[in-house]
C-alpha cells in the first residue's frame, strides 16, 4: 500500500541533528514540521543570553560528510569558512624547573585535521537554510509533552511569546505572565532529536520493550575563555594572528585527575573546557580563591592565558555540568518514530563525536529510507534496518568516548601510545597496502562504521601480536627502523630495548623490542607487540 499523501514529519529539538534532520526530510518531498522547546536561538532578543553563549565543537568527517549529502549547496561551504582546521593537539606542560612546554603532536600522518566550530553558529547555519525550505515549517517555543506513537499524535505545550513594551522591547517576563497552551499535532513520522533529556526517548519507551543504560560518570566540566592575543594577560611561544596560542591545535592540559582543554574561535578567543571529578568542584566551590593555585599546579601557564582575575571568575559564573552516557535499543518504534543524536546515545565529550555520530545518525536514517519503498510498511523496514545498523555503532563510540578520556589526560604523555601511533601511521604512510590506520584516524577521518573500526583496529592488534608484521615481511621492519631515524644504529648491532615488553597502561600494551643482532644475522627479529583491548 503506497503512502495515503505526503509524508508528514515531526523532527521534535532544532539542535544541529533536529537541523539536519529537517533538511535531509525536505529534500525527500515530506511536509516537515519542527518544533523546538526554546526561542530560536537566531534571534538575540528572545534566546536567553546562556544559551547564545555557545560551546566550540571538534566536527570531523563524519559530521563534514553527513551536511555534503543533506542536499543543501551551500551549507558545508559556509560551515568551513567559519572554522578552524586544528590539525594536532598540543600538549601543555611545564619541565623539572618549572619553565613552561608546548608539544605538539599532530593528528594525522597526512595532515587531516578536525574543524573547530562554533556550535550556535553551526545551529543557526542549518536554521537559515531549514528557513528557505517551503515545506518546512518552524515551531519555537514548543515542548513536546506527549506522544503517542501507535494513534500518531503528539501534544506541545506552547509558551506565549512576552509580551512586547510599547517601544518594542521585550517587558520582562516572569511567572505570571507566562502563558502556555496544548498544542495536538498528528504526524506520519517523528524524529526524536531532542538532547540527552530526550522526551521522545521517553515515550517511545511506552511502546517498545526499550533496553535503556544511563551513566553519569564522576567528572564535571566548566567553560572558561582564553581573551584574544592582544587581550591576554600571557601569550605563548606559539602564539600568531592575534590568538594567545597556536590556533592550529586543541590544546591539552593534561593532569593526573582531570584536564583542562582549550579550542580556537574565529574571534581569536579561544573556548575551554576545565573536567575535573566532581570532589575537586565541590573543593573549589567552597573556596574559589583557590582556583588560580588549583590552575598553576595542575595546568601550568592556562590561568595566565585567561587572567587571573577572570578565572575565578569564569570558574564562579559558568556552571558546573555533569557528563552522562547514554545506551538504548532499539532506537524507533514500527514506521512511526526514531531519536537521533544525543537523544539515542549521549556520550561524553572526549573523542570530540558526539555530535559528529549525531549527524551522521542523519545520513545512515535516510540512506537506508531510500533504499525502502515509501510505504509505511517500507519505512517499519527501514527503521528496523536502520536501528539494527546504528545500536552497535552508538554503543561502540560510546565505549570509545569513555576510553578516550584516559587518552587525552594520560595517553598524550606516554611513550608507549606516542610509538604505537608512530607505528601504525609509518605502515599507512609508507605501505598503504597494509591498510593499517590509528584508531583515531578511522574514527575523525573516515566513515567507517564504528563497530567496524574497532574489529579492523583489533585485528591490526592481532597481525602485529602474531608477529606477522616481522617474519612475513622482514625487509619491512627492518624498514622501519631505517626511516624512523632509529635503523642505522640498531643495525649496527648495539644491544637496544626501546620498550621493555609487560609495560602496560590503561588496557593498552605496546612494547617494540630490538635485540642484538650483532652476533647472528639470521636471528635478527623486531617483534612488534601491539595488543589492544577496547
Ligand atoms: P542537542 O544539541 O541537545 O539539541 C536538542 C534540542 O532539542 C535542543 O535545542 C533542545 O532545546 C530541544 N529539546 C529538548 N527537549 C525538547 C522537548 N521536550 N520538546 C522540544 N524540543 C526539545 N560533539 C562533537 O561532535 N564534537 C565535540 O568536540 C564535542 N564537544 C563537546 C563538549 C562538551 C563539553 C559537551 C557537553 C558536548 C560536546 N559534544 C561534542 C557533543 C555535542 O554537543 C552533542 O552531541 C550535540 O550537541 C547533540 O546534538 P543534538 O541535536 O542531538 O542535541
Amino acid at each position: 500500500m503506497g503512502e495515503p499523501k505526503t509524508t508528514k514529519c515531526l523532527v521534535v529539538g532544532a539542535g544541529p541533528v533536529g537541523a539536519l534532520a529537517a533538511l535531509y526530510a525536505a529534500r525527500r518531498g515530506w511536509d516537515v514540521e519542527i518544533y523546538e522547546l526554546r526561542g530560536d536561538l537566531r534571534d538575540a532578543s528572545t534566546t536567553p543570553l546562556n544559551f547564545t553563549k555557545s560551546i566550540n565543537l571538534a566536527l570531523a568527517e563524519r559530521g563534514v560528510n553527513a551536511m555534503r549529502h543533506s542536499g543543501s549547496s551551500d551549507l558545508l561551504d559556509r560551515v568551513v569558512s567559519e572554522s578552524i582546521p586544528m590539525y594536532g593537539r598540543m600538549i601543555h606542560g611545564a619541565d623539572s624547573s618549572g619553565a613552561l612546554t608546548e608539544e605538539s603532536q599532530q593528528y594525522d600522518v597526512h595532515g587531516r585535521f578536525n574543524r573547530a566550530v562554533d556550535r550556535a553558529n553551526l545551529n543557526k547555519l542549518m536554521l537559515d537554510k531549514v528557513d528557505l525550505l517551503p515545506n518546512v515549517k518552524l515551531h519555537f517555543n514548543h515542548k513536546l509533552v506527549g506522544a503517542d506513537l501507535r494513534k500518531r499524535k503528539a501534544w506541545f505545550e506552547r509558551k506565549a511569546s512576552p509580551p512586547q513594551t510599547a517601544d518594542g522591547a521585550q517587558a520582562h517576563q516572569d511567572q505570571t505572565d507566562e502563558r502556555s497552551q496544548e498544542v495536538e499535532v498528528d504526524f506520519d513520522l517523528m524524529l526524536g532529536c531532542d538532547g540527552a533529556h530526550s522526551n521522545v526517548r521517553y515515550h517511545l519507551m511506552k511502546f517498545v520493550r526499550m533496553n535503556y543504560e544511563q551513566t553519569y560518570i564522576d567528572t564535571l566540566w566548566c567553560e572558561f575563555t582564553i581573551p584574544p592575543g592582544s587581550s591576554a594577560s600571557s601569550k605563548t611561544p606559539t602564539a600568531k594572528d592575534g590568538f594567545a596560542t597556536s590556533a592550529d591545535h586543541l590544546h591539552i592540559w593534561p593532569a593526573d585527575d582531570g584536564m583542562f582543554i582549550a579550542i580556537p574561535s574565529v574571534d581569536k578567543s579561544f573556548t575551554c573546557t576545565l573536567f575535573a571529578p566532581s570532589a575537586i568542584f565541590a573543593t573549589l566551590e567552597q573556596d574559589p580563591a583557590a582556583v588560580t593555585d588549583f590552575f598553576r599546579t595542575n595546568f601550568p601557564g592556562a590561568a595566565d592565558l585567561i587572567g587571573h582575575a577572570e578565572l575565578r571568575e569564569q570558574f564562579e559564573q559558568n556552571p558546573h555540568l555533569p557528563l552522562i552516557s547514554i545506551k538504548c535499543s532499539p532506537h524507533h518504534y514500527g514506521s512511526s518514530g526514531v531519536i537521533l543524536g544525543d537523544a539515542a546515545h549521549a556520550m561524553v565529550p572526549f573523542y570530540g563525536q558526539g555530535m559528529n555520530a549525531g549527524l551522521e545518525d542523519v545520513r545512515v536514517l535516510f540512506q537506508h529510507l531510500d533504499a525502502h519503498p515509501a510505504t509505511p510498511a517500507g519505512r517499519t523496514a527501514a527503521l528496523d534496518s536502520y536501528s539494527t545498523e546504528r545500536v552497535p555503532d552508538a554503543h561502540t563510540i560510546n565505549d570509545l568516548a569513555l576510553a578516550n578520556y584516559w587518552e587525552m589526560h594520560s595517553g598524550v604523555r606516554s611513550p608507549l601510545t606516542l610509538i604505537r601511533k608512530r607505528v601504525e601511521e609509518f605502515l599507512n604512510d609508507k605501505l598503504p597496502s597494509t591498510g593499517f590506520a590509528t584508531q583515531y584516524a578511522r574514527v575523525s577521518f573516515s566513515n567507517q562504521r564504528y563497530s567496524e573500526v574497532v574489529e579492523t583496529v583489533a585485528k591490526q592488534g592481532r597481525i602485529l601480536l602474531g608477529g606477522l608484521i616481522g617474519t612475513v615481511v622482514l625487509p619491512l621492519d627492518a624498514a622501519i627502523l631505517v626511516l624512523s631515524g632509529n635503523g642505522a644504529r640498531q643495525l649496527d648491532g648495539a644491544t637496544c630495548a626501546w620498550f621493555t615488553p609487560g609495560d602496560e597502561v590503561n588496557g593498552y600494551y605496546a612494547a617494540l623490542v630490538v635485540k642484538d643482532g650483532s652476533k647472528d644475522e639470521a636471528k635478527v627479529r623486531y617483534p612488534l607487540v601491539t595488543k589492544t583491548t577496547c
